[in-house]
Parts: structure tokens; C-alpha cells; sequence
């Protein structure tokens, strides 16, 4: 058990948004079993007491689009057009073995619960040593399987250990995402989507990223990038896209009409230059469920999604010369209950309240949160944070950071190390 006591501001991020003032959160087990005044009195069993009189309690963040594959080439290809980006990457990538991808996804399951994320969606290639980490790690995590048959022929839909491995776990959930439209012929998209269908589970792709991407499919399919998936039936309610740049009005209708979320990732497409904003504003009004993503370490740097939410905000306040584009409350929103509902989980995450599973975190109320009031909370979350500024994360009921430390900071170092990536049972 553990109990956040006398919490100076509970954002429980409900449908209401709520902010509660000096309550009490108590995990049982995996759960959030009670919210309330006081709840240390009568305590049958016996608990974790974290003193968050000081400290800002909310849902933990939810990270939509990762590539933790490529988390040890941070900085080493800045600053480049994209196509040297990726020639920058790709081989690098490529020369990795299992050890390397394990300490590649320890690094990024530290950093990302460091900074109060406590669920992501990766998409990558290779999932030796990855998947293993990710689940030693104690994040929440999506690991979608990258599918191609035009970049480097990854097209045994299904064929990884890590469907069945993983099946019915916790935390853990093994996904499909074929890489894009221009890295999938149809026949590819086709099968991975049947997959998903079939195992009724969320698959992910990058879509209209860049203004290159929508010339080609329109030159090759005569057709724009929503419109091509949505003609092979590939846009579900189960359909998570990313990026989204370049998109018309009629593609965001139909993207809405099927029932399919985005992941915005802001800094990736200003750092790649995908020289088009994201289009919110029409998103939003389309009736598109948008969450909120930082991309790889390569395109962002950093995982940090506090940081993320202020990009965001900035980017479309500037973008559409509105100040009142992007507030705070729904960007926040976008990194908690909207990521939850991009994963097909917000009945049990994205929030906190009774029953929902225990991903919580906390923020120590510093210099540069003050001063503050329950009118500001918010405001500060978005506008002045960062990840730093964590100091607890619990994640499925578990205390993973405490006063800003990772507890499980030695073993994650140790089992990255191990031959091949693989955690030994024991390790466990
Ligand atoms: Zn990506």
C-alpha cells in the first residue's frame, strides 16, 4: 500500500478536471482504492507514507510515440535535412545487437520515468533485449512491432515471441505499426491491419509527416495519405497515427468519421523541419482525439513530455496568431487522458480516481512553481515544469521514483548489461 498524504493539489484529470486540495491517495495494490480526508486513520494494513504537502499529485504522463531503438544516438545527427538525418541513423541503428537495443531501452525507460512518464508507446524494428528491459524497467508500455517491405523487409506480421510472451501481461502490451505509406506496399498494410482486427489490438504508423510523403502517395496512388488507408480499410477506432503534418480537411472528416486518435509530436516535426504545423485547431473541431508524443532522442532530443506540452502550446499559439489555442488544460489533457484513450485504455488510466489503475506521480512545488493556487496548478504544469521537477512515480502500484531517484536505478544498469539484452528469470 501506499499513501500520498495530504496532497496540496490533487489535478485528478477526471471529466470534470477536478482539482482537489489537502486529500489523501491511497494504493492498494495496483489500484487507486480511495481518495479522501485524513485516510491514515483506521489503515489496516500497513503503508508507504509520501508526504505530498509540497507537492502536486497527477496522473502519470503517457508518451504516444517513442523509438527507444534509437535512444543511444542522441546528438549524433543534429541539425541535418531529413534524409541525411536518416543516413545519419539508419546504419548506426542497424549495427546494434541485442546488449546495445537492451541498453538503448533501459536508458529510455529511465529517462521517461524520470520525467513522469508512466506509459509509452514504442514503435521499433528489432525487439531482442527491448522488450525484456521495458517490462524489468516497471513502465506501462506499448511495444509495436515495426512492420516493413520497402526500407529493410520486416514483414512477418505476428512472428515475434513477444505476442505470445506478453499475452495477457500487466503492463506490457505487444502491438503492430507498419512504419508508413511510402515503407509499406498495400498488401503489407493490409496484413498487419487484419492482424490487429483479428487480436483486436492498437496499431500505430506515421502518416503525412512531411509535405514529400503526401506528393508521393498522391503520385503514386493518385490518392492523399488518409484517403489511401482509408481505401485499403486499414483507419479504424483502433488506429493510432502519427505525426499527421500534412493532411487536408476531408482526409481530418474522414480520420474522425473512423474513429482513429493522432500523436502530435511537436519538437520532432520542428527539429526535422517538417515545415507545416499540425493542424489542431482542425483537428479539434473535426472531433479528432489528439495525444501527444516526443518522437525519438534523435528528433527531439529528450523525453521529457513537460517539455513537450509547452512546445505544443507555444507551437499552435504562434502558428494561428491565437493565444488561446492550445491552453494549458487541454494540452495537458493531450499528454494524460487523451494518450490513455489513443491506447484503448482510459478506463483504467489517464486519471486519477478510485478504481483506476495506479499510475500517479508527483511534482515538488519549487521556485518556479510559485506563486500558486489551485487557479494556477495547471498553468504551471504546462507553462513552467519540467521534468526535473518529478519527484515521485508510481507506476501499476509500484513506487519507481522517489524524491526525484529512480529506485530501480542499479538493476536497470546491471541488466542492461547482460548478454544478449535477455533478463534471466531470476533477474526479474
Ligand atoms: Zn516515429
Amino acid at each position: 500500500m501506499i499513501l500520498l498524504q495530504g496532497c496540496r493539489y490533487l489535478v485528478t484529470q477526471d471529466d470534470k478536471r477536478t482539482i482537489l486540495e489537502g486529500v489523501d491517495v491511497l494504493i492498494d495494490g495496483n489500484r487507486i482504492a480511495k481518495i479522501g480526508k485524513d485516510l491514515s486513520n483506521g489503515l489496516q494494513k500497513e503503508a508507504t507514507a509520501i508526504d505530498c504537502s509540497d507537492k502536486i499529485v497527477l496522473p502519470g504522463l503517457i508518451n504516444c510515440h517513442t523509438h527507444l531503438d534509437i535512444q543511444l544516438f542522441r546528438g549524433v545527427s543534429d541539425d541535418k535535412e531529413l534524409h541525411d538525418w536518416l543516413d545519419g541513423i539508419v546504419p548506426r541503428k542497424n549495427g546494434l545487437d541485442g546488449g546495445q537495443l537492451a541498453e538503448a531501452a533501459a536508458l529510455g525507460c529511465r529517462e521517461a520515468l524520470r520525467s513522469g512518464t508512466t506509459a509509452l508507446a514504442d514503435m521499433h524494428y528489432t525487439v531482442t533485449g527491448t522488450a525484456a528491459m521495458v517490462e524489468a524497467s516497471g513502465i506501462r508500455a506499448w511495444l509495436f512491432v515495426s512492420y516493413n517491405d520497402r526500407i529493410s523487409k520486416n514483414d512477418d506480421v505476428g512472428a515475434s515471441p513477444i505476442f505470445s510472451e506478453y499475452e495477457g501481461h500487466p503492463r506490457i502490451t505487444a502491438s503492430v505499426a507498419p512504419h508508413s505509406i511510402y515503407g509499406c506496399s498495400g498488401d503489407l498494410l493490409k496484413k498487419v491491419h487484419a492482424y490487429a482486427q483479428e487480436h483486436k489490438i492498437i496499431q500505430t504508423i506515421h502518416l503525412a509527416e512531411t509535405r514529400k510523403e503526401q506528393y508521393k502517395c498522391k503520385q503514386q496512388h493518385g490518392l492523399l495519405p488518409a484517403q489511401y488507408l482509408d481505401g485499403i480499410g486499414f483507419l479504424d477506432d483502433r488506429t493510432l497515427l502519427a505525426h499527421c503534418v500534412w493532411l487536408t480537411k476531408e482526409e481530418l472528416r474522414t480520420i474522425a468519421q473512423r474513429g482513429c486518435s493522432v500523436v502530435h509530436c511537436p519538437t520532432s516535426n520542428m527539429k526535422l523541419a517538417s515545415g507545416g504545423v499540425m493542424p489542431l485547431k482542425e483537428m479539434r473541431a473535426a472531433g479528432v482525439n489528439v495525444a501527444l508524443g516526443t518522437d525519438s532522442v534523435v528528433s527531439n532530443n529528450s523525453l521529457d513530455l513537460f517539455s513537450e506540452m509547452k512546445v505544443c502550446a507555444l507551437l499552435h499559439k504562434h502558428h494561428y496568431w491565437d493565444p488561446t489555442m492550445a491552453d494549458a488544460q487541454s494540452v495537458l489533457d493531450m499528454a494524460t487522458r487523451n494518450g490513455a484513450k489513443a491506447l484503448g485504455r482510459e478506463k483504467e488510466i489517464g486519471s486519477v480516481e478510485e478504481g483506476k489503475l495506479a499510475d500517479v506521480i508527483t511534482v515538488a512545488i519549487s521556485d518556479h512553481l510559485t506563486p500558486i493556487d489551485a487557479a494556477r496548478v495547471v498553468s504551471h504544469l504546462v507553462y513552467s515544469a519540467n521534468g526535473n521537477d518529478v519527484s515521485d512515480v508510481i507506476v501499476d502500484g509500484k513506487l519507481l521514483v522517489t524524491d526525484g531517484r529512480l529506485i530501480e536505478q542499479d538493476h536497470l544498469f546491471r541488466t542492461a548489461r547482460l548478454k544478449n539484452g535477455r533478463v534471466s528469470p531470476e533477474e526479474k
